[in-house]
């Protein structure tokens, strides 16, 4: 039993280290912190059962309750564009399987993460229990009102997509800070934002590259739709 276990995480750990070669690495992702965090975080175990064996192909995968996990590299590059150095408090929105999370995990100090669906945020903190991530905080409710009792952040996730970003996440980040989220359109063309908080209540917003996610709901996202 120990045997085939210890094959398997082998079998997870050499797809995993392609992964960051051939999908991240080759794609032009340099940060040495996340590239750490992408080479440790195990994949695998943030995805359904039945979906493990495909947990490090280079494509976003179904998670049920009709939400996907981003494609690896999207994660990695997200992740670059907060410019963390280590040692942050930061904030995600959309926690789901709690993958991304982890991913900032292993690199900021402390992770506040909130989740709409209580399922998701269920399953993400049995994970986060399991591995042995202390420093993550989980809350179910409406992420695009941000998480106000532990603000400040000095980076903030957003993953899944709104009409524009909420107020209400600007004004948690720290002056110097970043948030980074997809924006545009309801289900398809989105581009990915970056907003930085200078002095006061300015804020820098610049525009990389062309997505599709998960539509952010909630009061400061899209109203929740029927899609029948
Ligand atoms: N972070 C995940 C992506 C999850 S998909 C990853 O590692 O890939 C986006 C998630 O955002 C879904 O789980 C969805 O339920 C959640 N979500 C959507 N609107 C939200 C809101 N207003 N507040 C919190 N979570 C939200």
């Amino acid at each position: 039993m120990k045997k085939m276990e210890s094959s398997r995480d082998s079998f997870f750990e050499q797809q995993r280290q392609e992964m960051v070669r051939s999908q991240i690495i080759a794609r032009g992702v340099k940060n040495p912190l996340v590239l750490q965090a992408m080479q440790t975080v195990p994949r695998h175990e943030f995805v359904p059962e039945d979906r493990q064996e495909t947990a490090y192909s280079d494509r976003p995968l179904p998670i049920g309750y009709g939400q996907t996990i981003s494609q690896p590299y999207i994660v990695a590059y997200m992740t670059e564009l907060l410019r963390l150095g280590g040692g942050e408090k930061v904030l995600e929105i959309g926690t789901g399987f709690g993958y991304q999370t982890a991913i900032l995990a292993s690199i900021a100090r402390e992770v506040y993460t909130v989740e709409y669906v209580s399922e998701l945020a269920e399953t993400a903190e049995r994970l986060f229990q399991k591995l042995g991530y202390d420093n993550i905080h989980c809350r179910t409710g409406d992420g695009s009102l941000g998480w106000e009792a532990a603000a400040p952040y000095e980076g903030i996730l957003v993953t899944a997509s709104g009409p524009k970003v909420p107020d209400a996440l600007k004004h948690q980040l720290k002056s110097g800070a970043r948030l980074v989220m997809p924006v545009g359109e309801y289900r398809f063309g989105q581009r990915i934002v970056r907003v930085t908080r200078g002095s006061g209540d300015t804020f820098h917003p610049e525009k990389f590259l062309d997505v599709a996610f998960v539509p952010l709901l909630g009061q400061f996202g899209w109203e929740k739709r029927d899609e029948s």
